[in-house]
């Protein structure tokens, strides 16, 4: 069978060419080929060879080390673009759950493809758009299923990771996974616990943003295989679980998560805690916590505004509020959205004789916070003034 490549994988055919020029074989595989036979936009084109890592990098200047590289991939510039080719690879033996204890390249596209984890994720595309489909994924695709490629048990037991991918697939794309698939996942599930916390971080972000996340979590639940998750035993309540996610998911982490947390009623320490469980960035847990607890709020006032600052857009799209309108009105009008548009400088506040120290930033936080509650102008002779008037009562406390 035949298919339409769209744009990404035409600008990569003479990367396909250049290889097979040299006498190697070359395909495109993966995540971007599924995509394309449902007619969902994006993405990444992976591209898979026969050629092994020191080959490729014989004939492209630019290709680079990469991490993946004892996996045999490669990362190649061409045409603008990064393109990551991995050569044809068999796994060996999985001894701890996750990692196959070697891996040997091959000269066989089907080999390939069969160490994949699902049928839908092991097609090979060539360059004329001859699509390769040894495992049936075209039959599973039209019928919306996540099946593994070869025995579930096996797989999953191969890689535990699988098992989570498997339900990710499922709320990405709103599949459903295969009975087989689904059993083996719930048997296999104590695997889980030797799975790096960063790749359970990767793919559940990825669920929670897919189309169907509340299936996926539903089923999870009822498998226990929710209790593999970083964290979970600080959920009181899990059927919190059960709340419908669908229709409002969005591609930005922080929304998705945010609302994850909200409704599993994660709050204070405890959503501190749990947060630390998942080893994510300190930049999309602070971002969390300031979303919760600005949606904790019953009544907000400027200085709430001012504080969660532009990610009030991130907390108003995890959990709506009847009075979201109305505080997005009232962000944009603050006075200042940022310290710096304060008309006063620390280099102001020396000039009047004030030290730098604690009393500096006490000043400063005062001016910002009546200046935000609109009770000064933000007028340089104003705020001058009273940082003169507050700098002679502190100095009078202090006495
Ligand atoms: P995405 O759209 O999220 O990038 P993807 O299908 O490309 O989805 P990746 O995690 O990028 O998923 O992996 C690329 C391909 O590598 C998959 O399509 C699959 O063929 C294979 N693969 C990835 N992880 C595994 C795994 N743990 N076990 C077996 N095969 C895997
Ligand atoms: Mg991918």
């Amino acid at each position: 069978m035949k298919i339409a490549l769209t744009n990404e994988f035409k600008q990569a055919i003479p990367l396909l060419l250049h290889l097979k020029e040299h006498g190697f074989q070359a395909y495109f595989v993966g995540g971007s080929v599924r995509d394309v036979l449902l007619h969902r936009s994006k993405h990444d084109v992976d591209i898979t060879t026969d050629a092994k890592p020191n080959e490729m990098k014989a004939i492209f200047k630019t290709a680079n080390h990469y991490s993946g590289e004892k996996h045999g991939t490669v990362l190649i510039f061409f045409a603008g673009s990064n393109y990551e080719v991995t050569t044809f690879r068999i796994d060996g033996q999985y001894l701890d759950n996750r990692h196959p204890e070697t891996v040997s390249f091959t000269k066989n596209l089907q080999d390939d493809l069969s160490r994949r984890d699902f049928t839908i994720n092991a097609f090979a595309v060539n360059e004329e758009g001859e699509l390769f489909d040894y495992f049936g994924g075209l039959n599973d695709l039209k019928n919306h299923i996540i099946k593994t490629v070869g025995q579930a048990e096996t797989r999953f037991s191969e890689d535990a990771l699988r098992i989570l991918r498997a339900f990710r697939f499922s709320s990405q794309l709103n599949f459903e996974i295969e009975e087989k698939t689904l059993l083996a996942g719930a048997k296999i599930k104590n695997n889980l616990a030797d799975i790096a916390v960063e790749r359970i971080f990767s793919e559940f972000s990825k669920l929670l943003s897919g189309d169907n996340p509340s299936k996926s979590l539903k089923q999870m639940l009822l498998l226990g295989i929710t209790d593999y998750l970083p964290g979970h035993q600080l959920i009181n309540d899990p059927s919190a679980l059960f709340t419908d996610f669908t229709g409002i998911q969005s591609t930005i982490d922080a929304i998705n998560w945010t609302r994850f947390v909200w409704f599993s009623h994660l709050r204070g320490e405890k959503l501190n805690q749990y947060l630390d469980c998942w080893k994510m960035s300190n930049h999309l847990k602070t971002q969390i916590i300031k979303s919760v607890n600005f949606l904790s709020k019953k009544a907000v006032d400027n200085l709430d505004l001012f504080t969660i600052g532009s990610d009030i857009a991130i907390a108003l799209s995890a959990v709506s509020r009847p009075d979201q309108n109305e505080l997005k009105q009232r962000y944009e009008k603050l006075v200042i959205h940022e310290v710096s548009e304060l008309q006063i400088t620390g280099f102001d506040l020396k000039k009047i004789g004030i030290p730098s120290g604690p009393i500096f930033g006490k000043i400063i936080r005062n001016l910002r916070k009546k200046v935000i509650l609109e009770q000064l102008a933000n007028q340089k002779t104003v705020l001058i003034q009273e940082a003169k008037n507050d700098f002679s009562n502190l100095g009078t406390i202090k006495k």
